[in-house]
């Protein structure tokens, strides 16, 4: 992971060193070179999406799945959305990595649906970049109706910052979506500048509690009010809620008596491939029908 490494270092001393003018022409030069590296994994097609489960409470079965991005680096392995995702967004490829997300990702609802034709919600990530381009919706729609995926089996995550950053036009967009077919959610609720009373004036389908809020409970008396409080004021506003982080039996109980819809966790199961998450997929078939059977 060398020129990862050295990418993290250099940005973690970003204010000591822009004084060294030197050192700031190796940062440029390394840079350069790491994008020209992305641009290329882009036209290879070196990323591919792992899925992490989406559990309801109430039945206890997957729901549906959150794709999350994954550089398959020939050389260094499998690389996580923090070590490239702001620069994709910077260097400004990150509108056609996630065009390359949603094809993968339709393919693969194809291939759920061969084995729960019912399946659930697929959820991708948006970037601020990537909501804010007029053509993104457009894009989005002719790659849904190559693969003929319905709008129906896709959610968007959007970020309250996103939102907040211009609402006037992120209402727009939001609109755009909700028009075309699609859900929204908001992503990592509770760490932004938004609060309850925008959320009431969004088109929006759900809120996911971010996993910092969800980490201390139920030990942590503030974090679960918090959590408790979300939950019953988003229902009120008749929208779903995801618990994301869920690593423990205990946050699972209180989730359960806040009565939270859905949650996304370790507990459960971390971001898988694709091929694991269809042999999920298939084991929770065949169980329910056994269940039938007897
Ligand atoms: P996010 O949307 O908040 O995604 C949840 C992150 O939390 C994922 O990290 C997931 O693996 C991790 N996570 C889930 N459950 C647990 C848990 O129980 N404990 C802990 N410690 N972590 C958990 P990941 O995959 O590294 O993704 C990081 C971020 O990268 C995502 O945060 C999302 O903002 C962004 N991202 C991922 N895929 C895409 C994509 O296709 N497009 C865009 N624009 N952004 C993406
Ligand atoms: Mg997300
Ligand atoms: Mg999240
Ligand atoms: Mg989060």
């Amino acid at each position: 992971n060398a020129d990862i490494a050295m990418y993290r270092a250099k940005n973690k001393g970003k204010d000591n060193y822009q004084f060294y003018a030197s050192e700031m022409n190796i940062h440029t030069i390394e840079r350069l070179a790491f994008e020209a590296r992305l641009r290329k994994a882009l036209e290879r097609r070196e990323f591919v999406v792992y899925y992490q489960p989406k559990i309801s409470l109430t039945t206890g079965k997957i729901v549906g799945a959150e794709a999350l991005v994954r550089w398959s680096h020939p050389e260094q392995g499998i690389l996580y959305p923090n070590d490239f995702i702001m620069l994709a967004e910077e260097a400004g490829l990150i509108g056609r990595m996630g065009m390359l997300v949603l094809d993968i990702v339709c393919k693969d609802i194809l291939s759920f649906r061969q084995i729960d034709g019912q399946f659930g919600r697929i959820a991708i990530n948006l970037s601020g970049s990537q909501f804010n381009d007029h053509q993104l919706l457009e894009e989005i729609r002719s790659v849904i109706d190559f693969w003929r995926v319905p709008p129906s089996a896709i959610e968007f995550e959007i970020t309250e910052s996103m939102v907040m950053h211009n609402r006037e036009q992120a209402m727009v967009l939001m609109d755009g979506f909700k028009d075309a077919g699609f859900s929204l959610s908001i992503d990592d609720f509770g760490t932004g500048y938004s609060s309850l009373s925008y959320l009431k004036r969004f088109p929006v389908d759900s809120v996911k509690i971010d996993r910092s809020f969800i980490k201390d409970i139920p030990a942590d008396p503030n974090d679960t009010a918090i959590v408790q409080a979300i939950i019953v004021m988003a229902h009120t506003l008749g929208l779903k809620v995801i618990a994301e982080g869920v690593d423990a039996a205990d946050q699972l109980v209180s989730l359960t008596n806040f009565s939270c819809d859905e949650y996304q966790g370790f507990y459960f199961s971390k971001a898988v491939p694709v091929k694991e998450f269809l042999h999920l997929l298939q084991t929770q078939m065949t169980n329910a029908k056994s269940v039938l059977a007897h």
